[in-house]
């Protein structure tokens, strides 16, 4: 069916309906780490449920998926209150997407600085791992904690420290001097292609329910409640960000941040690029289109982020996700399954 041309009752049902069919897959998806569609499916899910919100905005709900970053904390482990929330991404489904974004950000810098910009990007592959937020003061691993619903997350501590690449204390390195007092770093933890793949044969061996893929075998060893199981489990991880940072000063660019946190100790993905241009910022989106199976980890876009940290605050977020970041999606492989077949098929 046409979603332009449903009639208001129409769309309102239709709507509940999409609500009630997300909201089961994310639960299936962010606390059981076990998804019954594939996740081009659910994308294609939320593109629906966004159009119809978007025609009529007063069937928007506080609790759609549209409005909510993830899901609810697992009362299996301590909540943790993230001190500033960790939020989603918007999607862009092809190159025009992309446009819109920028142009967007162009055009509201230019109101809010009073003179046109040409914002630098930062490019970044799009890890397909599961979010954690690292608390380190002064200098060591206190917390670790999932997104969570964004708001609240798992301390699941314990198990963070079994991964190798994740530092359980910043080295103090003379040429970078004291570590700051209180950092949050944020990043992915992900598994590798061949590691999950061998993983899979162990747990098939035994017996036990192999992963669907490398994500869901991530998010279920992080979120396993005993680490001496994480431990065994091969998990790696990227820093791509941070959150609040004191005492110490933080470069004010996207790109220069990834590097600080490389000479402080973090593992940080080799493919990141700062772009002056939107055109050389789509080749990129185009290569790794091409290019994403020679990786050994999964990644499923790439995520693009406007350089300079102040025009980000200047920027802002809307509801659950930044304005001056975007993911953009990588088309789907399989077919894509008609929309009314994946919401009979729940
Ligand atoms: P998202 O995963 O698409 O994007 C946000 C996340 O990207 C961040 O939380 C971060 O963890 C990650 N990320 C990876 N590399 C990054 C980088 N360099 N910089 C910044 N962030 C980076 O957003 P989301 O809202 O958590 O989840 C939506 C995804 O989950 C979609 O891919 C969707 O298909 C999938 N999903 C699937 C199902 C299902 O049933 N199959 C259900 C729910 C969600």
């Amino acid at each position: 069916r046409d979603l332009e041309a449903i009639d208001r009752k129409e769309a309102e049902a239709l709507a509940a309906r999409l609500r009630e069919v997300l909201n089961q897959h994310a639960y299936r998806y962010y606390v059981l780490d076990n998804p019954l569609i594939p996740d081009a499916d659910y994308d294609l899910l939320m593109q629906a449920l966004r159009k119809l919100e978007a025609r009529f905005p007063e069937l928007v709900t506080p609790d759609s998926p549209t409005q909510r970053v993830g899901g609810p904390p697992l009362g299996r482990f301590e909540k943790v209150r993230h001190p500033e929330p960790l939020l989603s991404l918007n999607n862009a489904f092809g190159e025009e997407d992309v446009r819109v974004w920028y142009e967007r950000c162009c055009r509201m810098l230019a109101e809010r600085l009073g003179q046109p910009v040409q914002p630098a990007v930062t490019a970044e592959l799009k890890i397909d791992g599961l979010a954690m937020a690292l608390t380190y003061e002064n200098g060591v691993l206190t917390v670790g904690a999932t997104r969570g619903d964004g708001i609240e997350g798992e301390n699941v501590t314990q198990n963070v420290r079994t991964i190798p690449a994740i530092p359980l204390r910043i080295p103090v390195d003379p040429a970078v001097g004291p570590p700051p007092t209180r950092l949050e770093v944020r990043g992915e933890v992900y598994m590798r292609k061949r590691d999950f793949e061998r993983l899979n044969e162990q747990l098939q061996a035994r017996g036990e329910r192999p992963f669907a893929n490398p994500r869901n075998a991530a998010a279920g060893s992080v979120r396993q409640l005993n680490p001496q199981v994480t431990a065994l489990r091969p998990l790696s991880f990227f820093a791509y960000g941070i959150g609040p940072v004191e005492g110490a000063e933080v470069p004010d660019s996207q790109y220069e941040v990834l590097q600080w946190l490389g000479r402080l100790g973090f593992p940080v993905n080799e493919h990141a690029r700062r772009f002056e241009h939107l055109d050389d910022v789509l080749e990129y989106c185009r290569y790794w289109t091409e290019h994403r199976d020679e990786l050994d980890y999964e990644i499923d876009g790439v995520v693009l982020k406007i350089d300079h940290r102040p025009w980000q605050a200047l920027l802002g977020a809307i509801s659950n996700a930044p304005r001056w970041a975007v993911a953009y999606k990588f088309p789907a492989r399989e077919a894509i399954t008609r929309l009314l077949d994946i919401m009979v098929s729940v």
